[in-house]
């Protein structure tokens, strides 16, 4: 039966504009750091810990574990700032959007509190360990296998395009702890896999624009203590489909190219041309209404809620937006573009590519979509 979607109007809390300004004033401070508006890009354990020192890191979690007890809407509006700032936000962004809630979610008290501190300090970094060679949109099909033996699980097998791998200290792995059944979803866990183990092996991929962002992975009997099983063995794929709201909401969806449409603005001034006028009112409605709807996700995941269906369709309207942006900004590019203007554009052109890829392609977000609104 055919479920509608719920989008409903949120409109950001009076601290918010207070807090907007003190974000600005940080950034304005901070000169130097800014490479691109993509999340993915530009990491800095310096830049985050600095940030961390504000508070601003983990900032909606319990005080108890190092977090501030801020709302998601006021996390929203730091977010927004750092990824149109184009702030080197890299290294603390898995761990604070995503590694953090789910050890809230799921974890034990112990974990929490052994984890969650370091990321709220700016000196834990998690990656996501999914995808496998031969194994990224069909998630269930993972091989990569744990073990139970004394004390713990041994591992072995491979993650790849592992972003960060090669700088952060901890991965979050799902992998199989029972042979594959009939049920595609059974049998999975997630374990917390520290970089620094012997036989964990780091093998950097180059990408389109000639950068190591990510890796492949190599488990070769790692042995993981019990203590760092997440949740239950076995309810891995319902803790992973919890991290999905929080995964593609947020406003890293659609800013990855902001600087595209800033530069473009501060390049035309104050005269446009007629196709500039019209391709710049299209950009900004466009924006305006993606931004609406991913505040709306974060009033609803303020509330406890899991909207997955309205999370797939930001992250696919979002991708879409921000895929296309340097392609139909360059035939309108001014004469005299300057220097600058033209490598924010060329460095977002070399990204482009894998805005609609990571973090699941609009393929399977069309099907997460459809089912959602109960059509297939
Ligand atoms: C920059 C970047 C960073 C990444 N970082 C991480 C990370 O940190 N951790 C991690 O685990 N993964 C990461 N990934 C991997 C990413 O999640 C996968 O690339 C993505 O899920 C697609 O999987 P795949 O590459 O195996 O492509 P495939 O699954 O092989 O898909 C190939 C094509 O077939 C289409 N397709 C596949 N199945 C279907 C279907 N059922 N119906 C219709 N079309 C289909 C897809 O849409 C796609 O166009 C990253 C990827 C990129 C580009």
């Amino acid at each position: 039966m055919f479920q509608g979607l719920n989008f409903e109007p949120v409109v950001l809390p009076e601290t918010a504009d207070a807090l907007r300004k003190e974000v600005r004033a940080f950034l304005d401070e901070e000169t130097g750091w800014f490479p691109n508006s993509d999340f993915n890009t530009g990491a800095s354990a310096e830049f985050s810990q600095r940030l961390a020192k504000r508070g601003w890191v983990g900032m909606t979690w319990p005080k108890k574990y190092g977090g501030s007890e801020r709302s998601f809407l006021e996390r929203y509006v730091v977010t927004e700032e750092l990824l149109a700032a184009g702030a080197p936000v890299a290294a603390h962004w898995i761990a604070d959007r995503q590694s953090g809630p789910l050890l809230l979610k799921f974890g034990t008290e112990e974990q929490r509190q052994r984890f969650l501190p370091p990321i709220t300090r700016g000196e834990s970094f998690f990656s996501i360990g999914m995808s496998e060679p031969d194994t990224g949109s069909d998630l269930a099909s993972i091989r990569t296998s744990a073990v139970k033996v004394d004390g713990g699980w041994l591992v072995n097998g491979s993650k790849i395009w592992t972003s960060g791998a090669h700088l952060n200290h901890y991965m979050v792995a799902l992998v199989r702890t029972e042979p594959a059944s009939e049920n595609r979803h059974a049998g999975m866990s997630q374990l917390l896999i520290g970089f620094d183990d012997p036989n964990v092996t780091v093998r950097g991929i180059k990408n389109l624009a000639g950068e190591s962002d990510f890796n492949q992975v190599f488990f070769d009997d790692v042995l993981v203590p019990d203590d760092q099983v997440i949740g239950e063995p076995g309810n891995g794929w319902v803790q992973v489909i919890s991290e999905l709201g929080y995964e593609r909401s947020g406003p890293e969806r659609f800013l990855s190219s902001f600087l595209v449409i800033q530069e473009l603005l501060r390049e035309v001034g104050s005269n446009p041309t007629d196709e500039q006028a019209a391709l710049i009112g299209k950009l900004v409605a466009e924006l305006v209404t993606l931004r609406r709807m991913s505040i709306s996700v974060a009033g609803m995941l303020e509330e406890g809620k899991a909207p997955n269906t309205e999370a797939a369709l930001i992250k696919e309207l979002g991708n879409t937006f921000e895929r296309i942006v340097p392609e139909i900004v360059r035939p309108v590019l001014p004469q005299d573009a300057s220097a600058h203007f033209l490598a924010t554009l060329n460095d977002a052109i070399l990204h482009a590519p894998s805005f609609t890829l990571r973090g699941g392609t609009r393929e399977i977000l069309r099907g997460v979509i459809a089912r959602g609104l109960g059509l297939r």
